[in-house]
């Protein structure tokens, strides 16, 4: 079954997956003489760096999300289908998607990361990820719940397992989680509950490294974990999960900690969609050449966190972060018009490394920029400015700016509701 997409004589240039890299390169191809097809599953891009206040009720979904067609709203050659891309058909120079087979000219693969649970089952079953504006939504409701369930039971320990939280993974995701989750136990539960005695309220943050933020200077770890140990956050170092069974979690340094939350920061994966063969998959990611172009073809690229791009510098890829996505597709979409014209031209992917923050609490970040480090408040004035400055849209910059504004100031978050869309097939 073909999809119903306008036939045209111009090239078509088929991208699988809105997100960072996706919405650039079709951005970046704008005034390029083609038919751009973009593909995804859902029909909105998330600011997944954002994911956590959405978690803890920071801010709502929509103020992190943007409809793609919004986006694109007035871009000729360009197309939107939401659909599931199932499977890749390279020989036919078409993918199977879940409505229909869609041919292309040429094709970018930037379907971005999913959890990784290192084949533990157990951990998968029930623990909580985060990788997904419905995973942040999901963990905000669980949380909520969480705290209303506390309050209606009679026993003592199940209240403590309902209030305990085990985040897994020391990176930036798990230390804003942590950070988040104390300012709630700190500046918001307490109204909210006060038959709750919210000092047995407890978060312990995992990581199999000897420190926090391993990607960032030990500088910056150590400050992140001294503000996170000030604030009541317990951090267990050099330890893995061994197993959770929904009731208590046990650690590979003999820690067992009754609770019913872990939520998983730990690993990501390549989204791969198959019909590549194995030579192409490295370390759970699609292996490219320089130019971002899937080795043995000529029109397959791949991009952002699904792409790996071994080099003598980066010898297990690129980090998976929203600029090494943005800048690949920029490059990409250069490439592409080269070779479009059928010019040899083609250049060499390089990463302009401007730095990386991460925000730690209330208030509080570390930042190791090209231009210097920084930690604290001003810190995290440079975090918010950033990450106001790349949300998509004015309205969900306004609304960011008036949440976090609104919490600074009232120490309150007003987005406390637990919602569970109802799906049309319940209804019946
Ligand atoms: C919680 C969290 C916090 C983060 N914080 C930061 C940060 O502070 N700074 C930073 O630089 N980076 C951060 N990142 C990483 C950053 O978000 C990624 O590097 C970036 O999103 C990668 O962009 P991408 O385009 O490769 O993939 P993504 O943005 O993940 O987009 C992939 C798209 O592909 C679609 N898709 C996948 N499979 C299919 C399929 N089969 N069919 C159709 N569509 C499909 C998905 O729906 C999605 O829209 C964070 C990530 C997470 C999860």
């Amino acid at each position: 079954m073909a999809v119903n997409i306008p036939v045209t004589s111009k090239p078509r240039i088929v991208i699988i997956g809105a997100g960072f890299a996706g919405i650039e390169l079709a951005k970046a191809l704008a005034s390029a003489d083609v038919q751009v097809v973009l593909i995804d599953k859902n029909n909105h891009h998330t600011f997944q760096p954002l994911l956590y206040q959405v978690a803890t009720a920071g801010l709502e979904p929509d103020s992190i999300a943007y409809p793609v067609r919004e986006i694109f709203r007035g871009q000729e050659n360009f197309i939107f289908r939401m659909a599931e891309v199932l499977e890749l058909k390279p020989e036919l120079h078409c993918v199977a998607t879940s409505i229909g087979d869609i041919a292309y000219d040429q094709l970018v693969l930037a379907t971005g990361a999913g959890t990784n649970f290192f084949g533990m089952k157990d951990v998968e079953q029930f623990a909580l990820p985060m990788k997904t504006l419905a995973d942040a939504m999901e963990l905000k409701n669980s949380i909520l719940e969480d705290f209303e369930r506390a309050v209606l039971t009679t026993s003592l320990e199940e209240r403590d397992r309902l209030m305990t939280f085990v985040i897994i993974g020391g990176g930036p995701t798990g230390v804003e989680l942590s950070g988040a989750l104390c300012e709630l136990k700190q500046v918001v539960l307490p109204h909210d509950h006060p038959e709750l005695d919210l000092k047995k309220m407890q978060v312990h943050l995992v990581d199999m490294e000897d420190r926090l933020l391993k990607g960032m200077s030990p500088g910056s770890s150590h400050s992140a974990q001294a503000f996170l140990s000030e604030h009541g956050v317990n951090v267990w170092l050099n330890a893995r999960v061994i197993s959770f069974d929904g009731m208590k979690v046990e650690l590979s340094n003999g820690k067992v900690i009754p609770t019913r939350n872990v939520i998983w920061a730990a690993g990501v994966t390549g989204v791969i969609i198959p019909g590549l063969n194995k030579e192409c998959v490295i370390g759970g990611r699609v292996r490219v050449d320089a130019y971002n172009r899937v080795p043995g073809f000529n029109d397959i690229f791949a991009l952002g966190d699904v792409a790996c791009m071994v080099s003598e510098k980066t010898p297990k890829g690129h980090p998976m972060l929203a600029p090494v996505a943005i800048q690949q597709a920029r490059l990409l979409a250069r490439n592409l018009r080269s070779i479009l014209r059928k010019s040899e031209e083609l250049k060499a992917f390089s990463y302009n490394d401007l730095g990386v923050l991460a925000t730690v609490g209330r208030h509080h970040a570390v930042a190791e920029l090209f231009f210097g480090k920084f930690r604290g408040f001003l810190a995290w004035i440079m975090w918010a400015a950033l990450h106001l400055m790349t949300l998509v849209g004015f309205r969900n910059k306004l609304v960011a700016m008036i949440n976090w504004t609104w919490s600074y100031l009232r120490y309150d978050s007003g987005l406390r509701l637990i919602f569970r869309p109802r799906s049309r097939h319940s209804r019946a």
